[in-house]
């Protein structure tokens, strides 16, 4: 069997088959004596960097029976598969990033949290969307089911959220398409084809789990099957479940279907959703092994088997093992009850068994001494399975859309716990002495009746030898009597055949006579055809001679009505020329009327005349007015001095503020040193985050892969968060804003920082916007020089801008303006990628964009690609996305007719050139902005003439994103320009 990738990526081939080691050597006199359950023997994979020398250590020491573990083989291995996106997705999530980003190569998954922060898993493989079926068998099941075969116990689990594909990787039947069939249909394949059907056997079960009830879904009337352990070996049991014997494929599709028939009736009564439930595929595999891997076992143990092969007889071994795959219900939280339609009680026993499974794994995961296995009916069942004896894989699956944040993260967690579980590796195999016995007497009978059967024939065999003997001299001399009587027949022909050649002889001679008669007529005939054919080409030449005559006198005739025909022409054209004089003299009448017209324009000067007079009298009247308002202002000064008497009142009330300010003073004094405090344990907590040293799990590099540290981080953070949000209620967030405006530079920016830190929680936002946070950080944008503050208030900013009311409130406060000056100004990366940020979610809002474009945004958007930094590159490129994905859905609702305002302000080069960029957040925003910008069809030139056409052709051939891809190609389907564009180099779409 081939190694798959899988195995040969994580475990370097370590684990293999040639590699085992017995543990314990075994014996001839023990090995009588036990039961066959006892001779089991325990086999440990040696750990992948140990030498041979060490190996024969840890043979030798390895007196003990109980299974070590190994570093590396005995691990679960958790992989993780990203849905692709449903039709509803696709609409619903469009104005949205990713929210997940996989790196296959890296095998890491990224979980974005906002639009700068994100957290980095590591796993043992990370499957994309596009990921085939088959590929998945082979990484996630396969090596389960080859170490099946090996005699091992496996287990294969799918794990995640109702909808995210559990039932799609594990139950597929594929009966459509084969190549939609998932792991279970392919498991049974790869064993079928692996053992031989007289010696060994399959057998299935099929069960399902629901509210710490199993039900056996191949006979539904069995629906209360309890569980039993045996309590020397631990193994588990479940009495009375049915067991199909499969024989090949065909029928095993049918007890899938039958199954799965059961389970939808069985949730149907029950009133509740097959998502609820854990389906459970129970597939025993007895296997007798093979001489080849008896000989392995030889060289393993030379006493035992020496002994045997040299008396010329092998023991028989079988192998027992078994694997179960599990669909298990949806990981989301049962815990509402009434809406589901259940009570508290049902929802707790719904939870239970997904719950305790949880908690196991955080035991094992821990090294915890105490697993609590007995906790419910799914952890008794799989007890092998996590830190048993059975090779382990856990296929989490998760869906994109970023309205599921929650549940993708704990369930993200989830695997990333189950990833520290170790299993110990525990080979199924018995010495099989009664079948050996019962097979040699077989063998013995056989052979005796085999002989008795040989001598009886040879005896026949002489007899009848005997009787051919004498039957061949007989046909002998029947044979020479034939010969003579033939040689007579043959002499009488030979004389018949001399006649007839004599004869036919002279029949040739009387034909040529007749032949050369044939020819001399033939020569006759010629000549007189010849003739015949002379006259009639004569007579032809004479009949065209004459069509040419009459073709000539037609033409001529032709020729004088077309001379007359010019004559009559120029005498037309000389009344024509008369009439012209005619007009030249109405010409001369009009000259004299317009000499009246200037007679009136004299007239209307004399009124403008008159008008003017008018004019001087209306100024007059507007002095005499001037001097009425003298009089107003001076009544005006009178009522002044009674006010200022007022003022005076006023000014003794402004004292008594003055005195509470002071005492408020204080107050943010005390406030202010605790704000120090706090942001100083915060720097202390990043920098000791910043010093820890990198431990990797598996050999990798990056600190990333720390499977402690997130943990550590996310403490710390969570520590820094509740004591913010302790100061928050203590404190008042009043106060702390106020602090905004401190003289200390030192307190502004601890203060600023604590409202970036609030402002990052989406719960906190309205309350900052209504004390007037954001007027706040936008004056500190627009007066304070100082980067850092510029940077965090930058950052509170984009945080704000997540929300449509918060981005039209930035919006009326001129906060464009001052982003664009900031865009412009600032030089650090890390405060561009705020900028940028803070535009690129305005720039997604419909109602803002030609505002957001008069007031510079765009511009400053663009002007930013001057730091090269591929954070800053990448929030640019969504600002244009979300722009275009505006723009478009303008052009879709009817609202649009002009072409792109990012055309307009120059943004089409930078979009072209950045079209292919190495950075994948920059190239999926620009490949979606090129997308959107092609759908309308009075883009389409610019875009042509910028190149676009053969970066939408790419991106309609390789993007990564299917719903990209079909964009592209129905874009380029759908244009006009686009179309004459592509015939003209022959390659029309559609
Ligand atoms: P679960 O068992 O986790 O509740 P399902 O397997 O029923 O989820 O999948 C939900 C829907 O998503 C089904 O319509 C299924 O066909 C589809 N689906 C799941 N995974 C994929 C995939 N990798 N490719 C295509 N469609 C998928
Ligand atoms: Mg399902």
């Amino acid at each position: 069997m081939a190694l798959s990738p899988y195995r040969s990526s994580l475990q370097g081939g370590t684990f293999r088959p040639s590699a085992m080691r017995l543990e314990r050597p075994l014996s001839m006199g023990s090995s009588t004596k036990q039961s066959a359950a006892a001779a089991a023997t325990v086999v440990t994979p040696p750990p992948r960097s140990k030498s041979s020398s060490s190996l024969s250590q840890t043979r030798r020491s390895a007196s003990a029976t109980r299974p070590s573990r190994d570093e590396s083989g005995g691990r679960v291995r958790v992989a993780v598969r990203l849905r692709p996106r449903n039709a509803d997705e696709l609409i619903a999530d469009a104005d949205f990033g990713d929210y997940v980003e996989l790196m296959p190569e890296l095998k890491r998954l990224k979980l974005r949290k906002n639009n700068w922060d994100s957290e980095t898993f590591q796993f043992d493989e990370v499957l994309t969307e596009t990921a085939s079926q088959k590929r998945v068998y082979e990484v996630v099941a396969k090596p389960v089911v080859e170490s099946v075969l090996e005699g091992y116990n496996g287990t294969v689990m799918a794990y995640g959220q109702t909808g995210t594909g559990k039932t799609f990787t594990l139950g597929r039947l594929g009966e459509e398409d084969t190549a939609d069939r998932g792991i279970m249909v392919r498991a049974m394949e790869d064993i079928l084809a692996d053992i031989s059907s007289e010696q060994d056997a399959v057998t299935v079960s099929y069960l399902q789990l629901y509210m710490e009830t199993v039900q056996d879904l191949l006979a539904p009337e069995k629906d209360n099957i309890p569980i039993v352990e045996d309590p020397k070996t631990g193994d588990v049991s479940l009495p009375g479940v049915t067991l199909y014997e499969v024989r090949d494929q065909r029928s095993f599709v049918e007890l899938l279907q039958i199954g799965e028939a059961n389970r939808f009736a069985a949730n149907t009564k029950l009133n509740t959703e097959s998502s609820r439930s854990h389906a459970i595929l129970l597939v025993n595999v007895r296997k007798t092994v093979r001489p080849k891997q008896e000989r392995e076992l030889a060289a393993l143990n030379e006493n035992v088997t020496n002994l045997q092969l040299s008396k010329g007889h092998r023991i028989p071994t079988i192998r027992r093992s078994k694997l179960i795959i599990v669909d298990l219900a949806g990981s989301e939280r049962v815990d509402k009850s009434g809406s589901e339609g259940h009570t508290l009680e049902e929802a707790k026993f719904i939870n239970l068994s997904l719950t305790a499974l949880g908690k196991c794994i955080n035991a094992l995961a821990e090294n915890s001494p105490h697993v609590p296995i007995r906790d419910s009916k799914l952890t008794r069942l799989l007890r092998d399975s996590f830190g048993g004896t059975a090779r382990t894989s856990l296929i989490v699956t998760i869906g994109p859309s970023p309205q599921h944040r929650g549940e993708t993260t704990s369930t993200i967690l989830f695997g990333q716990r189950a990833m520290r579980v170790e299993n110990m590796m525990k080979l199924r195999e018995e010495f099989d002495y009664k079948s050996l016995c019962r097979k040699l007497e077989t063998d013995l009978d056989r052979l005796v009746a085999e002989n008795e059967r040989q001598n009886q024939a040879v005896l026949d065999a002489e007899e009848e030898m005997e009787q051919k003997i004498q039957e061949a001299q007989q046909s002998v001399t029947e044979a020479e009597k034939k010969l003579a009587t033939t040689l007579e027949e043959m002499a009488a022909e030979r004389f018949r055949f001399q006649k007839e050649h004599a004869e036919t002889l002279h029949k040739l001679e009387q034909e040529r006579a007749l032949r050369e008669k044939l020819e001399k007529e033939l020569k006759d005939n010629a000549q007189n055809l010849h003739a015949q054919k002379e006259k009639q080409m004569q007579s032809e030449k004479a009949k065209h001679q004459k069509e040419l005559e009459d073709f000539k006198q037609r033409h001529q005739q032709e020729l004088i009505d077309l001379t007359k025909r010019l004559e009559v022409e120029h005498s037309q054209r000389d009344s024509l020329e008369r009439k012209l004089v005619e007009v030249e003299h109405l010409v001369k009448q009009k000259g004299k009327i317009e000499l009246g017209g200037q007679e009136q324009i004299m007239f209307l000067t004399n009124q403008c005349k008159e008008l003017s007079r008018l004019k001087e009298k209306a100024e007059k009247e507007l002095q005499e007015f001037r001097s009425k308002t003298t009089l107003a202002t001076k009544k005006l000064k009178e009522e002044n001095a009674s006010l200022s008497k007022e003022n005076k009142t006023l000014q003794h009330d402004l004292e008594e503020s003055l005195k509470q300010k002071k005492a408020l003073e204080h107050e943010v004094k005390n406030v202010k040193q605790q704000l120090f405090k706090l942001n100083f344990e915060a720097d202390e907590t990043r920098k000791s985050r910043d010093k820890e040293p990198t431990r990797t799990l598996i050999g990798s590099d990056s600190p990333l892969l720390n499977s402690h540290k997130p943990m550590n981080m996310r403490d710390s953070l969570n520590g820094q968060r509740a004591s913010i949000a302790k100061l928050f209620e203590e404190v008042g967030l009043q106060k702390i804003l106020s602090l905004l405006d401190s003289e200390d530079m030192g307190v502004r920016v601890h203060a600023v920082k604590v409202v970036a830190n609030l402002a990052a929680e989406e719960a906190n936002q309205e309350k900052i916007v209504e004390a007037g946070g954001m007027d706040s950080l936008l004056s500190l944008l627009q007066t304070s020089e100082d980067e850092t503050i510029q940077r965090v208030a930058a950052g509170a900013i984009a945080n704000l801008a997540m929300n449509e009311t918060n981005q039209e409130l930035i919006m009326a406060q001129g906060g464009i303006r001052l982003l664009a000056r900031t865009a412009n100004q600032a030089e650090d990366p890390q405060t561009l990628r705020m900028v940028a940020g803070a535009i690129a979610n305005l720039c997604g809002n419909d109602k803002l964009q030609g505002r957001l474009r008069e007031e510079g945004g765009i511009k400053a958007l663009l002007g930013m690609v001057r730091s090269r930094h591929p954070d800053v590159l990448a929030q640019i490129a969504r600002g244009l996305a979300n722009f275009a994905k505006c723009e478009s859905r303008g052009v879709t609702e009817g609202c649009r007719k002009e072409r792109s305002l990012l055309i307009d302000d120059g943004a089409l080069p930078w979009i072209i050139s950045n079209a292919n960029s190495e950075s994948s957040p920059v190239r999926r925003h620009i490949e979606l902005a090129l997308c959107h910008l092609a759908q309308h069809e009075v883009n389409a030139k610019d875009l042509v003439a910028a190149g676009a056409l053969w970066e939408l052709l790419r991106i309609s051939e390789e993007c990564s994103r299917e719903d990209i891809r079909n964009l592209a190609k129905r874009t380029l389907t759908a244009s006009p320009t686009f179309q004459s564009e592509l015939r003209k180099v022959h390659l029309g779409h559609g």
